[in-house]
């Protein structure tokens, strides 16, 4: 039985797993998933997550539940040799193994794209797993407790101002949350005030959501501006050490929270591969998601999602290539299952194409905005017409269930503001009481 191992069981890797159990009849393949995390996560909603309109298991898909007859590795593939056709594969406990495959495909996804900026990788946090959102959101919560014991000063000041490097959708939807979430929980301190709260975007472009027209760019700016969350257009971070940010525009501020969204890049692995990969460090694979090099295809290797540069037939991509979005991974990963089986049973593959359906953005509580070609909506109905399309999106029925009914409750018992920050240091309770050896 031909052996496919799947690099990466995020959002495509988890839906070509599915589907090859759907697709592969039994006995023609077997298929093993490998990822250090035992699930694949929504990311869409780690704005959300971060705001605490969403609990943040409801937001992560387990492999376990969910690919029934696909054999799970809890670990990471450090290397790959295609030429010997083997992986290596490293987990948390014990030694690294070789795993020998007949068929790979690596949807390792990407990772946080930084600049050199002194004190981003010491302070800033990101913004692509769920212990980042939730910690993100017992960051505020904290601080709100924090602040409220504070007299007016640069101590407070420090604590309630939060920072956001990147006007992406990620950063902006994210901002968007975050404010919202501080309006809602001043009504929890009356000591603190709306005025006590500061929100800064910082973006190096002059706008924000390549993704929404110029129109609808300019209505969320103006939007957050009445909100009391700035955004700076064609500013750069210069430096952020200590805390203290310092702008191009020579404007300076101190922060307690700095959320960096300003781009992704494909994941590192694939610089330990022999997997022909492009500039960007994406893996190379023609339009059947097929590696290719410049000899053409490389029998046995498949790629798809963030971590790939996959060429985009409708002409609407960036450079030519398809934008790393979830839109585009899901189909990707549906398509590669069905490919991969095509290829096993003598067929063609098919290539892939994907006309982009447009953006929708969550900009907090009862704010969205929603963008198809021309056609631009903003405020509550893009709101509704986020949750409804995410809402839907998430993979599989429990979780869909659990998202929503979780939004129902929540307008009428209101988000949870109970930070849980203290579980980073779980034993601490136990450890000051417990009695020890006399020595
Ligand atoms: C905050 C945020 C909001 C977003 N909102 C939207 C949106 O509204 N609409 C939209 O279309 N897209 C959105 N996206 C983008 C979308 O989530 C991604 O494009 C999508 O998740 C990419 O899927 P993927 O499978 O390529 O990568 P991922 O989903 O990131 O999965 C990659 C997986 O590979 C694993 N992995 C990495 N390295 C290894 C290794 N060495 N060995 C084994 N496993 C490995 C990782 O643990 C991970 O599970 C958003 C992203 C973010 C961060």
């Amino acid at each position: 039985m031909p052996k496919i191992l799947i690099v990466g069981g995020g959002y495509a890797g988890f839906y070509t797993a599915l589907k090859l159990e759907r697709s592969l009849r039994p006995g023609e393949a077997e298929v093993t998933i490998v990822d250090p995390l035992p699930y694949m996560t929504y990311q869409p909603f780690l704005p959300e997550i971060a705001a605490g309109s969403i609990d943040p298991r409801h937001a992560v898909v387990s492999h376990r539940r969910h690919l029934e007859k696909t054999t799970i590795l809890t670990a990471k593939v450090t290397g790959i040799s295609h030429a010997t056709k083997t992986a290596t594969i490293t987990p948390e406990i014990g030694d690294p193994w070789e795993f020998e495959y007949d068929i790979i495909v690596v949807t390792a996804g990407s990772v946080s794209r930084t600049f050199p900026i002194p004190g981003v990788a010491d302070q800033a946090i990101g913004l692509k797993t769920i212990e980042e959102a939730t910690a993100i959101r017992d960051r505020i919560l904290t601080n709100f407790d924090k602040a409220a014991l504070l007299p007016a000063g640069a101590a407070r000041d420090r604590l309630l101002t939060f920072t956001v490097v990147g006007g992406g959708f990620a950063g902006i939807e994210v901002f968007g949350e975050l404010r919202s979430l501080a309006t809602d929980l001043l009504r929890y301190y009356p000591t603190l005030s709306f005025d006590d709260t500061h929100f800064h975007l910082i973006e190096a472009t002059g706008r924000i959501m390549p993704e929404v027209s110029v129109k609808t760019s300019l209505w969320v700016i103006k939007s957050y501006a009445q909100r009391g969350a700035q955004i700076h257009l064609e500013t750069q971070l210069t430096s952020a050490v200590d805390g203290v940010i310092q702008l191009s525009t020579g404007e300076s501020f101190e922060t307690d929270l700095i959320v960096w969204t300003a781009g992704v890049m494909a994941s590192p692995t694939m610089r330990h591969t022999d997997l022909p990969v492009e500039e960007r460090g994406r893996l190379r694979v023609q339009a059947d998601l097929r590696v290719v090099n410049d000899d053409g295809v490389v029998e046995g290797a498949w790629g798809a999602g963030d971590v790939s540069a996959v060429p985009d037939l409708t002409g609407d991509g960036i450079a030519g290539y398809c934008v790393p979005n979830a839109q585009h991974a899901v189909r990707q990963g549906k398509l590669m299952a069905k490919n991969i089986t095509a290829t096993l049973r003598g067929d063609l593959p098919r290539d892939y194409f994907h006309k982009n359906l447009g953006a929708v953005a969550t900009l907090g509580l009862g704010q969205g905005a929603f963008q198809a070609g021309k056609i631009g909506i903003t405020g509550v109905p893009a709101w509704f017409m986020h949750r409804g399309y995410h809402g839907l999106a998430v993979p599989m029925w429990e979780r869909k269930i659990r998202v929503f009914s979780g939004w129902a409750l929540n307008l009428f018992l209101r988000r949870d503001i109970v930070s849980l920050e203290a579980r980073e240091t779980p034993r601490e309770a136990f450890a000051t009481v417990a009695a020890r050896p006399k020595v």
